[in-house]
């Protein structure tokens, strides 16, 4: 039994006071949520205030980190410093981070060995380009990626790690994958797993979805077998939204 989780990636929005509103108002809906893990991925500077207001069911995660622990890298932030904010989850390989920020499949191994060793739980996300999926090479991109991002990774480790599929031409776009697209990609991502690690891992392993999630279609992706969760960008930005999404999991 994987238990189902729901992570909101808050991207560069919300301030302070808008932060402290939203934990404000899911609070109150999140012990009816208790066997779905819920996360809030913001900001760094909010995190703390957010962490003062999270529950047991309801963690903070941070967006990025450095794969050292410390050094002369200005505006970086390392895992050692989020470990002792007491952050709980960190999004690693977020397809903007790739984009923008030129991550490459080393870098993405490399936080998550920075990550594992100060006590995080990576989300790690893949996922592939429009013209990839048009030209058939969804498979060939997902297994690079995923065979890049965990070299050098336990077993033991990797079974504290959670997936994101996040397909790029579904991201920001109103376009989601079908709960049928997603649903294979998330499948093959478990096989490659269960390559890696075998059966017991893959099995364990939490594969979220990602990319235009919304109350309107989470019911559909969440009842595929392998998507176990989502990691939602512009929904998740509403406690209303946010709480109904959470509360679709309790389904799973
Ligand atoms: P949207 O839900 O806004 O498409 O963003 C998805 C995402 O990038 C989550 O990490």
């Amino acid at each position: 039994m994987r238990k189902p989780i729901i992570a909101g990636n808050w991207k560069m929005f919300k301030t302070r006071d808008e932060a402290i509103d939203f934990m404000y108002k899911v609070s109150e809906s999140m012990p009816d949520i208790k066997d779905v893990d819920t996360v809030i991925c913001a900001q760094a500077p909010m995190m703390r205030c957010l962490i003062k207001r999270q529950g047991d069911n309801l963690r903070i995660g941070a967006q990025n980190l450095h794969y050292e622990d410390e050094g002369a890298f200005t505006g970086e932030i390392s895992g050692k410093l989020l470990n002792s904010y007491k952050v709980d989850y960190v999004i690693i390989g977020h397809s903007e981070r790739r984009q923008y920020f030129k991550e490459t499949d080393e870098m993405v191994n490399l936080k998550i060995k920075a990550a594992l060793r100060n006590d995080l739980i990576p989300i790690v996300c893949v996922g592939e380009h429009l013209t990839e999926r048009e030209n058939n090479q969804t498979n060939q991109v997902l297994t690079k990626q995923v065979k890049g991002a965990f070299q050098g990774i336990s077993a033991l480790d990797m079974e504290r790690i959670v997936i994101a599929y996040e397909p790029i031409w579904a991201i920001g776009t109103g376009k989601t994958a079908t709960a049928e697209q997603a649903d294979e990609s998330c499948g093959y991502i478990r096989e490659l797993v269960r390559e890696l690690y075998g059966s017991i891992v893959a099995d364990a392993t939490r594969i979220q979805y990602g990319g235009s999630v919304k109350p309107e279609n989470i019911d559909e992706l969440l009842a595929k077998e392998n998507i176990d969760g989502a990691l939602i960008g512009g929904a998740s930005l509403d406690a209303e939204k946010f709480i109904y999404m959470a509360k679709a999991a309790l389904k799973k």
